[in-house]
């Protein structure tokens, strides 16, 4: 089986060359143990993090060691009785075409009710994002209205949309293409979006939120930060949920200028982390799944084909190909 390891730490944008195929020998299954074929992996922005040897709240790869991430997979061997022959499961081993996953660290995913993919995206650990970072952080309510940024992506994209289900009058987004707005405005049925590549990011959101912003979700940072601020009215939120603008810096980029209006208009800026929410699990699951399952929460992803592209994918993410999750098909 074959296995994508850190072969060199990125300076920058990573590169082929920061990656190395590997062929493994599979290791015998020890009690609690599950051997699973993955097919689907995600590749994630916080993954580039990962590549830099810094300390962070998750631990840096190792240089020589497989990379990991969320995975899609059919169990193909088992000694626990909970998890059978063909169950299909979410685990943490992704980059890798069969791992061997310690039960615990399995979930049971229905492969009939959803598509694989999408408990990597919509119905997994980046829906759940958009929605602790809405409904929890942000506290949209009705009749907010909403910048998201990064919107066409994974994330961005499901929180535009929850923030509407939750009630906000008006939801504007920012994304790095003419297509993406297109998508976000006409399919996803945001009010307001722009090419933040187009002009000045401030200009463009005054003239989207003419009344101004009341909750930001921010995952890009720097400027889109700095114009967010810069709109806002009093008692407005910030979800600070990732700043990608940043992930492949060299050195620390400046910081938004005018942080004293964080003052003046009383904003609460919060930052958050997917994994200290479970106990908002079943409400996600229940919520969001229903309007899944409805098509009030619409998603699109980009599929990648073959293991050995992986690390491609993950490039071609960081610089914005893809809309809505990218996901790598086995
Ligand atoms: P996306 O699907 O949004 O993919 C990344 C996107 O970022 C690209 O498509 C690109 O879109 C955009 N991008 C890249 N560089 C820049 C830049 N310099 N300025 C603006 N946009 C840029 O990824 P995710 O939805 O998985 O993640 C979105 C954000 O959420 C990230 O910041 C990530 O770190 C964060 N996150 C945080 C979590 C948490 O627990 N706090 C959990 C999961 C994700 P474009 O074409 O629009 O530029």
């Amino acid at each position: 089986a074959r296995e994508i390891r850190l072969a060199s730490r990125p300076v920058g944008e990573p590169r082929p060359e920061n990656f190395e195929l590997a062929e493994i020998q599979l290791p015998e299954l020890e009690s609690g143990q599950i051997l699973v074929r993955n097919q689907r992996l995600s590749v994630d922005p916080y993954m580039r993090g990962r590549m830099n040897d810094v300390k962070s709240y998750v631990p840096p790869y190792q240089v020589g060691k497989a990379m990991d991430g969320d995975a899609v997979g059919e169990v193909v061997q088992s000694t626990v009785a909970d998890f059978a022959e063909g169950d299909t499961v979410v685990h943490g081993l992704g980059w890798r075409e069969y791992a061997v996953v310690d039960a615990k660290d399995a979930r049971k995913v229905d492969p009939a009710a959803a598509p694989l993919s999408s408990y990597l995206g919509v119905l997994g650990m980046p829906g759940m994002t958009a929605y602790i970072g809405i409904v929890r952080i942000a506290e949209v309510k009705a009749d907010d209205v909403v910048f998201v940024s990064g919107a066409a992506g994974a994330v961005g994209s499901a929180a535009g949309q929850i923030a509407r289900l939750r009630g906000a009058s008006k939801v504007i987004g920012s994304a790095g293409s003419a297509e993406k707005v297109r998508y976000l405005k006409e399919e996803l049925g945001f009010d307001e979006a722009f090419n933040y590549k187009d002009g000045p990011i401030g200009e463009q959101l005054a003239k989207a939120a003419p009344d101004g912003i009341d909750a930001y979700f921010d995952n890009v940072g720097g400027d889109h930060l700095e114009a967010a601020i810069d709109n806002f009215n009093n008692y407005g939120r910030i979800a600070m949920c990732g700043s990608i603008s940043r992930y492949n810096a060299t050195e620390p980029p400046p910081g938004p200028r005018n942080l004293g209006k964080i003052v003046g208009w009383r904003l609460r800026v919060q930052g958050f982390l997917v994994f200290d929410h479970d106990d908002l699990m079943p409400d996600f699951t229940r919520e969001v799944g229903g309007w899944v399952r409805s098509g009030e929460v619409k998603y699109t992803e980009t599929i990648v084909e073959g293991f050995e592209n992986t690390p491609q994918a993950f490039m071609d993410m960081l610089a914005g190909a893809n809309t809505g999750k990218m996901v790598v098909k086995l």
